[in-house]
């Protein structure tokens, strides 16, 4: 079931100087209950933007996000219904309270009607259900008490507090240490699946957002270059992008074969890089042309989005050569 519909997502941040930027450019996808969908890309891609429009943190350019079809996205059921996993789990809780407090806050905003032993009853059931025990101790403790990975259960816990159905985590276990991440990235799916969460997984890890998500999509740019079953895009992407960045990440489960074939990419695009990135900037054409082993004439127009397998879309002009039909 379709939880949150995003079309044509637009982001124009202003600059410096003059002008705008566009950070998101025309993005669209859904997120379905009981399901991860990750979001992957190189820094400054635009994916935090999408999340941070998505939690109405920032105010979209142009586009729609709607929730549960024709519901209303201002007001509190949308703020409800959308919580945020940020990724610096030592930045995102008050130092000044208690695990308790961080809470209680949502659950009372959220249940204005429930007694004091409730709240606390409700307290403890959040804890435990995000492997923090003994829970009252924890609740009476204070974030400097707390390790890395027991900060980012607490602000789980506490996005879970208002009983939300969309879970948005950007970056959730890239500030953790390397041994305990795989351990809140099950805590999340195993939470998903209890609570039937629509999850956004958002992270530069191919590795984990394969073993995580049922579907990938790649950002470059601003831009969704990519999209499709985990494996696929990430095994076999078709996006010369997704293959530069399947090929530097080895551990993802890529072959010697498609690393040996980004390198000489690499090389091959380099040259023209730079004479190139100014005219695209400026253009409307693919903006990954300048790094592209494969860039043609085409390539001076936006590709559309075709689709290359099943549930697979590639928006490139090799992928529409190749009889790729019109996404989705
Ligand atoms: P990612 O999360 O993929 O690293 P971001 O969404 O954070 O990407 O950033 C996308 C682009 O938007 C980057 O080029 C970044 O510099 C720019 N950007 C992000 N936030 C702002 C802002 N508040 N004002 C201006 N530009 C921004
Ligand atoms: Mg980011």
């Amino acid at each position: 079931m379709t939880v949150l519909d995003v079309t044509d997502l637009t982001v124009d941040y202003p600059q410096r100087g003059r002008g705008t930027f566009r950070a998101v450019d025309r993005v669209s996808f859904s997120l379905v209950a009981g399901r991860t969908i990750a979001l992957v890309g190189e820094s400054g891609s635009g994916k935090s933007t999408v999340v941070r429009a998505l939690a109405r943190l920032v105010a979209p350019t142009g586009g729609e996000i709607r929730l549960g079809g024709a519901r209303r996205t201002r007001g509190a059921a949308y703020r409800r219904a959308v919580q945020m996993v940020f990724q610096d789990p030592f930045a995102s809780l008050n130092p000044a309270h208690t695990v308790g407090h961080h809470l209680r806050r949502p659950l009372l905003v959220n249940e204005r009607a429930r007694r004091g032993a409730d709240v606390a009853a409700k307290v403890a059931e959040l804890l435990r259900s995000v492997n923090l025990t003994p829970a009252d101790d924890m609740a009476d403790k204070r974030p400097h008490e707390l390790s890395g990975g027991q900060r980012q259960r607490v602000a789980i816990a506490r996005a879970l507090a208002p009983d939300p159905e969309v879970l948005l985590a950007d970056e959730p276990v890239s500030m953790l240490d390397v041994s305990i991440r795989l351990e809140i990235l099950g805590l999340l799916d195993r939470l998903k699946e209890e609570r039937g969460l629509a999850l956004l997984y958002v992270t530069h890890d191919l590795a984990t957002a394969r073993h995580f998500s049922s579907e990938v999509m790649v950002m470059y740019r601003g831009e969704i270059v990519e999209r499709g079953p985990s494996d696929e895009v990430i095994l076999a992407p078709r996006h010369p992008y997704t293959q530069l960045l399947a090929a530097a990440a080895p551990s993802s489960g890529a072959s010697r074969e498609q690393a040996r074939a980004a390198r000489a990419a690499r090389l091959a695009a380099r040259a023209r890089r730079d004479a190139e990135r100014r005219e695209v900037v400026a253009g409307d054409g693919c903006r990954f042309r300048p790094r592209c082993p494969f860039a043609m004439d085409a390539c001076t127009r936006r590709p559309p989005e075709v689709r290359v397998g099943p549930g697979h879309g590639s928006r490139c002009w090799l992928g529409a050569d190749g009889g790729g039909r019109p996404w989705p």
